[in-house]
């Protein structure tokens, strides 16, 4: 991982401005999300959320490309602020039409061509990945107003049994546009479930996120990457459209590859926790430091993931 780091070092500079500059120079850059430009008055504003101002703002346009210029502005100041080594780099706009996923070869279960489709990387040209975090143990408040100051998007994925004793931590979180998915109750081992336990594990979660949150999540991710034929067909059962697991993930100190190459691809689905210093070797921003440096130095944007699965 160190020399994965250096790696990116060498190249991180020019790669960095060249981006930059493109995504200025063609007007674009994020129409919407938590790293759009132009921030609306208000609590969307204040909690980086997609404000109708952004929707008057058509890519091309000139006024378009002063308010990704004004947005990455404010993002160079946040990083700063935020201890971050470089500012994070803009992401293009979401796609009109979401790209049709299917599962990673080698991934597959039996007969399930018409369930969730299992992936570690979304089809994609763009040098964007997706950051994503799971359970829900560490709630820090620090996290929150790091990542909106940012804007920088992120996906959860959460257990009930972790987040029970503060779910209004994830209801400022939505509040400020996070999507909250499907991570199961308890956290379990699903193979070695039956079809019924996976089922209440699954779509216990679908319905206690949907009571709570007001939204039925449409993805699931299998607690450690583990599933069967029985865990899709228990998840779609209960509406889950598609089941994102990751390509890389992110710790305060390091990063762990799932490919050889020990390397970002576009669309790459990039995990970690919320953890805190008793789980690992430093805190939420301190992770979010880590991970935003590999991610910028290699020429990567992070987008949401919801935009384009
Ligand atoms: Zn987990």
């Amino acid at each position: 991982m160190a020399e994965g780091m250096m790696k990116g070092g060498r190249r991180s500079r020019a790669v960095l401005a060249a981006l930059l500059f493109a995504a200025i120079a063609s007007g674009c850059g994020l129409e919407s999300g938590p790293a759009g430009p132009a921030p609306a008055k208000g609590d969307a504003a204040k909690h980086g959320r997609p404000g109708a101002q952004a929707e008057a703002l058509k890519p091309g346009t000139p006024a378009y490309a002063e308010s990704v210029r004004r947005a990455q502005a404010e993002r160079a100041v946040a990083a700063k602020k935020w201890g971050l080594a470089t500012t994070p780099l803009a992401a293009p706009p979401p796609p009109a039409v979401k790209p049709t996923i299917t599962t990673r070869q080698g991934f597959e279960v039996e007969g399930g061509e018409d369930l969730p489709p299992i992936f570690t990387t979304v089809p994609v040209k763009d040098r964007v990945v997706f950051l994503t975090m799971d359970d829900g143990a560490e709630k820090d408040p620090e996290l929150l107003r790091m990542m909106s100051e940012l804007k920088i998007p992120y996906s959860a994925f959460l257990s009930d049994y972790v987040i029970t004793d503060n779910y209004d931590y994830f209801k400022q979180m939505q509040d400020r546009g996070v999507t909250l998915n499907n991570h199961t109750i308890n956290h379990r081992y699903m193979p070695g479930l039956s079809y019924d336990e996976q089922k209440r594990e699954i779509c216990d979660q679908q319905d206690k996120i949907e009571q709570r949150y007001g939204k039925r999540p449409t993805l699931f991710r299998p607690p450690y990457g583990n599933y069967n034929g029985d865990t899709l067909r228990a998840a779609k059962e209960c509406g889950v459209k598609a089941a994102p697991i990751w390509a890389s993930e992110a710790y305060p100190d390091h990063m762990e590859w799932r490919e050889w190459d020990e390397d970002l691809h576009p669309g790459d689905i990039i995990l970690t926790h919320f953890r805190g210093p008793n789980d690992w070797k430093g805190t939420m921003p301190d992770m979010i430091r880590n991970v935003m440096k590999t991610i910028t130095d290699r020429g990567y944007a992070v987008a949401k993931l919801e935009d384009y699965v």
